[in-house]
């Protein structure tokens, strides 16, 4: 068996804001990050897609202690998003205050995601992209950084 979309081109799609899944061709369900098998029926037969990026916060989680070597990140918010297209996919979420989010603030709030690529350390082999999710607002500033592309309702 082989995997039709190994993690490294997802994560390669990642670094450049491009988010791929797997589609079933028997039921239809998408699956992210890619397995070999749908994440639905088990069946192995999956077309690479790409995806929007955008969905809601379905729920989140504040990290307030560091994996060792990200002292520096902390504290930061976890996101699961359900995106538009139906799977879940967690990231970290950013233009919001970590110390003060609330659920009444984030839970349903449409993101889009955009990533964040993270050095390797000594749990990964290498680089890898996390998403990273925003708020989806018209005219808003997107990218990592600097925050300097506008959105395409913008341009
Ligand atoms: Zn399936």
């Amino acid at each position: 068996m082989e995997y039709k979309l190994t993690f490294k081109s997802y994560n390669d799609a990642l670094k450049k804001n491009r988010l791929l899944g797997l589609k079933c061709k028997a039921c239809g369900a998408i699956t992210i990050p890619p397995k070999m098998v749908c994440r639905q029926c088990t069946s192995l037969d999956m077309n690479i897609i790409e995806l929007s990026g955008k969905g809601e916060i379905v729920t989140f989680t504040t990290v307030n202690v560091a994996a060792e070597g990200r002292q520096g990140e902390v504290p930061y918010t976890i996101v699961m998003v359900k995106l538009d297209e139906g799977p879940w996919l967690m990231g970290n979420l950013i233009d919001i205050d970590p110390a003060t989010a609330t659920m009444e603030e984030l839970i349903g709030r449409k993101v889009k995601m955009g990533n964040k690529i993270f050095p390797g350390d000594k749990y990964s082999a290498g680089e890898s992209a996390r998403p990273l999710f925003s708020f989806d607002k018209t005219c808003e500033l997107v990218g990592y950084p600097p925050y300097s592309e506008k959105t395409e309702e913008c341009k």
